[in-house]
């Protein structure tokens, strides 16, 4: 049996290249991860990078549990393209208490079916992918760009020259906006913000929040500058109008 430490556990389960990187990116992070694959090869691949790797096969509920599956705070079933082997999984990770079960589909319409077995998050790879590159072109204030969960995502947003410099407890962000700066960015340093902080032009913002809520705040943070009155000269043109049509007409291709 596994011993459990205080941190936080993960199971990633299934080592194709989805697995293989989740879990290793969780272990350069120093997670407490228990990786395995029902095929010996992928677990030695992965072996290198990943200190907890076993060949298991997850269906199995008795393997599960010698693995110490209900300790797990978190599981990944990353198995993807078998459907059955997925869910026969979720099932068993159901059984054995874990809170958080996220599924990799390969299909939307596989969605629905790994959530009403308990999923707590279900996703496509392909899709989350596509999407943070949809949300990073649309805007240029946009700068990077992270799901959370279905309906919360971090984003980093730049202040745009137009913006009026303001206090982060002036700017009112939880109440106007419904989100909340979890960073701010000036000069390359980070730095966890502070209600007195002063955020100007340039400065880049870690939000978490909707959608919605993010993008009306973003627009806040990029109001164009307002047009300068001062260059054109209305005054002559004005007197212009009063004149003859065909005189009026040639003010205005001027
Ligand atoms: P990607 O699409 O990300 O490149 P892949 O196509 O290589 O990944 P899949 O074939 O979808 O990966 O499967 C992921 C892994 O899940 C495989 O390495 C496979 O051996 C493993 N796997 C399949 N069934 C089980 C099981 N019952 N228990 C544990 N691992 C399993």
């Amino acid at each position: 049996m596994r011993k459990i430490q205080q941190k936080k556990s993960f199971m990633i389960i299934g080592l194709g290249r989805f697995g293989a990187n989740i879990a290793k990116m969780l272990a350069n992070m120093d997670a407490d991860v228990l990786a395995i694959d029902i095929d010996e090869e992928s677990v030695t691949k992965v072996a290198p990078f990943v200190p907890h790797c076993l060949v298991a096969d997850s269906t199995k509920a008795n393997a599960l549990k010698e693995l110490g599956a209900n300790q797990i705070d978190h599981a990944v079933v990353a198995i993807g393209n078998n459907l059955q082997a997925s869910i026969l999984t979720v099932l068993n990770l159901k059984n054995f208490g874990v809170k958080k079960i996220t599924v990799r589909a390969d299909e939307e319409g596989h969605k629905e079916v790994y959530r009403m077995l308990g999923a707590t998050e279900v996703i496509i790879p392909e899709e989350a992918t596509a999407l943070s590159l949809a949300n990073q072109i649309m805007s240029d204030s946009i700068l990077d760009y992270y799901q959370l969960s279905e309906d919360y995502t971090m984003v980093k947003i730049s202040v745009g020259e137009g913006f009026e410099p303001k206090s982060i407890i002036d700017m009112n962000v939880r109440v106007l906006f419904d989100v909340n700066i979890v960073g701010v960015i000036k000069n390359d340093k980070f730095a966890i913000p502070k209600p007195m902080d002063l955020i100007v032009p340039g400065d880049i913002l870690v939000v978490v929040g909707t959608k919605d809520n993010y993008s009306k705040f973003e627009q806040f943070l990029n109001v164009k500058s307002k047009p300068k009155v001062e260059e054109k000269k209305p005054a002559p043109e004005k007197k212009a109008q009063a004149k003859p049509k065909a005189n009026a007409k040639e003010t205005k291709k001027k």
